[in-house]
């Protein structure tokens, strides 16, 4: 539906097809998509693409209604960090959180493998490793599906017993919610360098015993789990954070690191902490 008098340009096509589609809870699934007829472009670990479907896509059965349906001759676009390796050429995977009064979200649970899926060319984000010297050690923070940037940049820049440390600190409601969970914990067994720690905040829900951390991502941060990990408390001078996912966890944790003398990376000023916010 266009405005009287303008005319609409033409949507884009759905140039793109999923070719899997793998469910961890009915709120989270990874997404593979393939560029159809095109080769897809180069990226950085941590950028993010953006997908689409028009709005006459069908909605999940686990979505409430739209306060304002979407037009559905139109592309709803959102925004998805990369999950999958910047030296995979074939697809690209997206890590995708249910929001159920969303736009986009609930109409991306319904898609199967081989339904079609606008994915723009274009890939953007400075959320990567470009301002970390070689040398420092990384931690990746997380909640949710804020893990996905950290997936690509593991599969990239981990070098598996190399120098450098790198610890992923992941936060979710449920075991059941903490995606990539057994990758995470094979790459902790093959690499000494590399650290995966993960916590949630419903330890009562589970069906049984839950042995490891339970509380705020943060926590694992003030508690002393990332240092007894790796033998020393991570400052400034030895060491970057990547933040990722809600709202509340980002403003969290840069509070607290600012307190130990981090600072928020900037276009202008150089800093210790990479922030990308989802919403
Ligand atoms: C750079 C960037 C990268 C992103 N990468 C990812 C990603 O890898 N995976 C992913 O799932 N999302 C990611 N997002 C969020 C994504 O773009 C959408 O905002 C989200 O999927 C909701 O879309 P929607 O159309 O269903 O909801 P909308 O109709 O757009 O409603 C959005 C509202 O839902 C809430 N919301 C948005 N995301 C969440 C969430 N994850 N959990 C709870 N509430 C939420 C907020 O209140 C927000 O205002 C990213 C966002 C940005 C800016």
């Amino acid at each position: 539906m266009s405005e009287p008098g303008r005319t609409a340009l033409p949507e884009p096509k759905l140039n793109a097809v999923v070719t899997l589609r793998d469910e961890i809870s009915p709120w989270l699934i990874i997404l593979r998509v393939a560029a159809d007829g095109w080769a897809l472009p180069d990226f950085r670990p941590g950028q993010f693409a953006v997908i689409g479907l028009p709005g006459s896509a069908p909605r999940g059965t686990l979505a409430l209604p739209e306060e304002h349906p979407s037009d559905p001759d139109k592309l709803i676009r959102r925004a998805y960090s990369i999950a999958s390796s910047s030296l995979t050429r074939q697809y690209m995977d997206f890590y995708v959180a249910l929001v159920t009064s969303g736009a986009l979200t609930p109409r991306l649970f319904s898609l199967q493998i081989g339904d079609r899926i606008w994915l723009g060319p274009k890939i953007a984000g400075m959320f990567t490793f470009d301002q970390v010297p070689a040398a420092e050690s990384v931690v990746m923070i997380a909640t949710g599906t804020g893990l996905a940037p950290y997936m690509s940049m593991l599969s990239t820049h981990l070098m598996c017993g190399g120098p450098r440390r790198i610890a992923v600190l992941h936060g979710a409601r449920h075991s059941w919610d903490l995606g990539y969970r057994s990758q995470l914990m094979t790459l902790q067994h093959l690499c000494g360098n590399f650290t995966y720690l993960p916590t949630i905040s419903r330890p009562a829900d589970e069906p049984t015993p839950w042995v490891d951390a339970a509380g705020y991502v943060q926590d694992l941060w003030t508690n002393g789990a990332l240092d007894r990990s790796w033998g020393f408390h991570p400052t400034p001078e030895n060491t970057h954070v990547f933040l990722c996912g809600s709202p509340a966890m980002i403003d969290g944790a840069v509070e607290l690191l600012g307190r130990e003398g981090f600072k928020e990376q900037t276009k202008k000023e150089a800093g210790q902490i990479h922030v990308e916010r989802y919403w």
